[in-house]
C-alpha cells in the first residue's frame, strides 16, 4: 500500500478509470462526486470491471481485485475527501464554469503541498487556474480515454506552476504505470488533440472528396500507419524510413511540401460528408448504447493485449 491518499473529483468515465489505475499501484483513493447514486454506480462498475479483468488475467498490479477495490472509498463531502490528500485528479464535465468552481472550492481547503491536477481535454490551464491562491500547485494532467488501458498523460503547466509540481506529477504518473509527457507551455488542443485533429481533418476531406470510403480510410490507419505508431512516433518513423532524418528530408522534403500544399480548407464537419460517414459507421456499429458498449469492450480488450505486447518488446 502506497503512502498518501489520492482524491478523484468526479466519478464518471475518466474518474473511474483513474481510480482503477491508482488502485492498481496500491494507492488509497477517495472518489468524490456531487451525487451519492453516481458514486454507488461508479464503485459497482469499478468492482465489476476489476473482477472481469482478473478473470482473464489482465488486472494490473500485484494486488487482487478485492484488495484493489477495498482501497477505493466514496465520498460526497469535499472537505473530508481532501483531508490528507497528496494528489487530486479533477474529472468533472468539460465545462469551464464547473471546473473553475470546483478548483475555487479546492483552493480554500487544500494544503500547500497537494498537487491539483485537471483531466481537461481542451481547456487551457490559464483559463482554469489563474487567480487561485494555490496556482503554483496546479497542472493539467490530460489522460487518453481510457487511461487504465492507454498510458499517455499530457502534463501541461500553468505559467506559474512550480517545476517541483511538474516533477512530482511526472513521478507519480510513472509510479502508476502511465506514460507522462511534458508540454513546456500551454497551447490550444495540447499536443495529442492537435495531432488527432490534423488526422481527422484530412480523413474528412479524403472521404468528402470521394477519394476513399469511410471504411477504407479507417483501415489506412488501423492496418497501416497505426501498426507502427503503436511503437514509435512520426519523427522516429522518418528517421528509420531513410538513412536518418537528414536523409529523409533530403529525399522527401519537396514531396511532403507539394502534398501538404494540396490539403484543402478546414472541413465544417457537417452536411453531406457527415451523413456519409455516419451511415458507414452505423452500419458497422449502430449508435445505440448496447452496440457502442460492446464495441468499446472489444476496443479495451485490444488495447490490453497491445499494452501487454508493448511491455514484452
Ligand atoms: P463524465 O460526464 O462521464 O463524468 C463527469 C462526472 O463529474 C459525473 O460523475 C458527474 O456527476 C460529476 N460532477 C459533475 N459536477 C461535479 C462537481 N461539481 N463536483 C464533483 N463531481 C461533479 O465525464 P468524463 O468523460 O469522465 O470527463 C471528465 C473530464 O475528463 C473532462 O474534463 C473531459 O474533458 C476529460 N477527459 C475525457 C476523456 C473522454 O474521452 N471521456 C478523455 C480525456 C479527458
Amino acid at each position: 500500500i502506497q503512502e498518501g491518499r489520492v482524491v478523484i473529483v468526479g466519478s464518471g468515465i475518466i474518474g473511474c478509470s483513474w481510480a482503477m489505475a491508482f488502485a492498481s499501484a496500491g494507492f488509497q483513493i477517495k472518489l468524490y462526486d456531487i451525487k451519492q447514486e453516481q458514486i454507488t454506480k461508479a464503485l459497482e462498475n469499478i468492482g465489476k470491471q476489476m473482477k472481469e479483468l482478473e478473470k482473464i488475467g489482465m488486472l494490473k498490479g500485484s494486488l487482487k481485485s478485492d484488495q484493489q477495490l477495498a482501497l477505493i472509498g466514496g465520498c460526497t463531502d469535499l472537505k473530508s475527501a481532501v483531508e490528507g490528500a497528496v494528489y487530486i485528479q479533477e474529472c468533472t464535465p468539460e465545462n469551464l464554469e464547473i471546473k473553475k468552481k470546483i478548483f475555487n472550492q479546492l483552493d480554500n481547503i487544500v494544503s500547500n503541498d497537494t498537487v491539483l491536477a485537471s483531466s481537461t481535454s481542451c481547456i487551457l490551464p490559464s483559463k482554469i487556474f489563474t487567480g487561485l491562491k494555490h496556482v503554483k500547485q496546479c497542472i493539467v494532467a490530460h489522460p487518453v480515454n481510457p487511461p487504465y488501458f492507454v498510458p499517455l498523460v499530457e502534463l501541461v503547466p500553468h505559467p506559474e506552476t512550480e517545476p517541483s509540481i511538474i516533477e512530482k506529477t511526472f513521478a507519480l504518473m510513472k509510479k502508476i504505470g502511465q506514460s507522462p509527457v511534458k508540454l513546456m507551455k500551454e497551447i490550444d488542443g495540447f499536443a495529442l488533440n492537435r495531432l488527432q485533429y490534423a488526422i481527422i481533418s484530412e480523413a474528412w476531406r479524403l472521404v468528402g472528396d470521394g477519394v476513399i470510403s469511410p471504411h477504407d480510410l479507417d483501415l489506412v490507419m488501423s492496418d497501416g500507419l497505426g501498426m507502427r505508431y503503436a511503437f514509435m512516433g512520426p519523427l522516429e518513423t522518418m528517421h528509420l524510413n531513410a538513412e536518418g532524418i537528414l536523409n529523409y528530408c533530403d529525399r522527401y522534403r519537396d514531396g511532403m511540401i507539394r502534398v501538404l500544399k494540396s490539403f484543402g480548407p478546414i472541413p465544417d464537419f457537417a452536411g453531406e460528408t457527415e451523413q456519409k460517414i455516419n451511415q458507414a459507421m452505423c452500419e458497422q456499429t449502430p449508435a445505440d448504447p448496447a452496440h457502442l458498449n460492446a464495441r468499446r469492450r472489444w476496443r479495451d480488450e485490444c488495447l490490453l493485449h497491445l499494452a501487454k505486447l508493448k511491455m514484452e518488446v
